[in-house]
């Protein structure tokens, strides 16, 4: 069986990232004695959470939520809004005492020639930086997802992605037309409906498993009843939708024909935590229609043949993790560019090479960050503990770092 090459301990780790990945494992590597940069593109730590539309509320509880050593202010309240957890990453930050280096934008990772052991040289536009060990964060939700319909180009309306829309003001007496009934698309639509948009309706390809939001402790029911069969656990939920939800088939949205379960173990899909949206169904402000199949001019085609005629189309089609220029060369891909290994697991083509956030558990994303940076704080610490003591040389290659302004202060 090959063995793992040592890693080099004296060259720093670098975090790709400053989101709560990135942030969770340097704080964690942090705490354990490792020399830890992170690596940011923006100008600021928790850039993807500053950009959310700004009526964004986590739709996860604050102690599932918060990430490790440090939990959210109480007076934040059960459904932290998108300024009070920029705040609280912010706050991270500086109380674990993170060294982030912000508008460094990581362009690829390639593996050093030189030095001993397993290192990575971390390719910016201010020049290399080498790396013991690299941890990528860069996001799942890294780059927007717009599918190609057909004469998407022609359309004469408005057509954005979900991840550029900001506030229901700018959509006042406007008739607007979402896509896609995720958890970002209900939402979207709701706060448009309610901030005085002329007319909204959402275009709903398969009909989501609807919870009520107070259910977010069904992140922690999912947890207990992981090992059931997911029939089992499908039924359960179907029966909690009916209990807690209203049907909304005569509002044209029918109840989801497969369980919550199966439809994340088969489409990663999760289900939607009600803030608002079975309201403005119900009262007929959100109007549910039929899956886009295509554009003409100003005209949206929907599978059914009815055509829409609306000012914006707002797409809440999803996101790509988008890693092959990061670390396409490397063969630590599958068809889809997710990584092979995740967490504390290496890929046995690129050892000390770690990716942390690129899973989708019912358990809730945020609650992940903690479990994998403790993973891959335990993966760094065990590689220490094997690495030969090794005096750092004037001249090598972290020296070189240091002096291009890359290295720990
Ligand atoms: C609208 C929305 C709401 C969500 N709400 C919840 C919720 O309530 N609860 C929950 O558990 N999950 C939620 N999620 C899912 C998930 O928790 C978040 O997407 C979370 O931000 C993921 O953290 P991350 O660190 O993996 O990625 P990000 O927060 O996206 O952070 C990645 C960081 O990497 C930086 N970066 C990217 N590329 C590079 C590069 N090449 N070089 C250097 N830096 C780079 C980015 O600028 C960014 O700062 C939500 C997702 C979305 C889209």
């Amino acid at each position: 069986m090959p063995t793992t090459p040592q890693r080099d301990c004296s060259a720093p780790t670098i975090v790709i990232g400053a989101g709560p990945h990135g942030l969770a494992t340097a704080a964690l590597l942090n705490l354990s004695g490792e020399l830890t940069v992170i690596l940011e593109r923006s100008d600021r730590a928790g850039a993807s959470w500053a950009q959310r539309y700004d009526h964004l509320r986590l739709h996860t509880t604050p102690s599932t939520s918060n990430l490790p050593g440090l939990s959210m202010p109480r007076q934040a309240g059960p459904w932290v809004s998108r300024d009070d957890y920029v705040r609280y990453l912010e706050h991270y930050v500086a109380h674990h005492r993170l060294d982030v280096r912000v508008t460094t934008p990581v362009q690829r990772i390639e593996r050093s020639e030189a030095g001993s052991g397993a290192q990575w040289l971390v390719h910016t536009p201010d020049g290399p930086v080498a790396a013991g060990a690299v941890v990528v964060a860069t996001g799942r939700c890294h780059t927007p997802n717009v599918p190609d319909w057909p004469g998407r180009s022609t359309f004469t309306g408005t057509l954005l992605h979900s991840a550029h829309y900001r506030s229901p003001v700018h959509y006042r007496g406007r008739d607007v037309l979402v896509v896609g009934a995720g958890n970002s698309g209900t939402e979207i639509a709701a706060g448009l409906a309610g901030a005085g948009a002329e007319r909204v309706r959402i275009a709903v390809r398969t009909p989501p498993n609807i919870l009520p939001r107070s259910s977010a402790r069904w992140h922690a029911a999912g947890r207990l009843t992981q090992a059931l069969p997911l029939s089992w656990r499908d039924r359960t939920s179907l029966l909690t939708q009916r209990l807690a939800v209203p049907d909304l088939t005569s509002r044209g949205l029918p109840r989801p024909r497969t369980g919550l379960y199966t439809r994340h173990a088969r489409e990663g899909v999760n289900p939607v935590l009600d803030h608002g949206f079975v309201d403005a169904v119900r009262s007929g402000s959100v109007e549910p229609v039929g899956a886009v199949q295509a554009f003409e001019g100003p005209d949206v085609v929907l599978a059914d043949g009815t055509r829409l005629r609306p000012d914006t189309v707002i797409a809440a089609t999803g996101y790509r993790s988008n890693l092959h220029d990061l670390v396409g060369s490397l063969g630590v891909l599958d068809e889809a560019g997710q990584p092979l290994t995740v967490g504390a697991q290496n890929h046995p083509a690129a050892p000390h090479l770690y990716f942390a956030g690129y899973t989708n558990p019912l358990t809730g994303v945020l609650r992940q960050a903690g479990i994998e940076a403790r993973a891959i704080a335990h993966a760094l610490r065990r590689e220490k503990a094997r690495a030969p003591l090794r005096i750092p040389q004037l001249g090598d290659r972290t020296t070189d770092a240091r002096d291009k302004g890359h290295a720990p202060r």
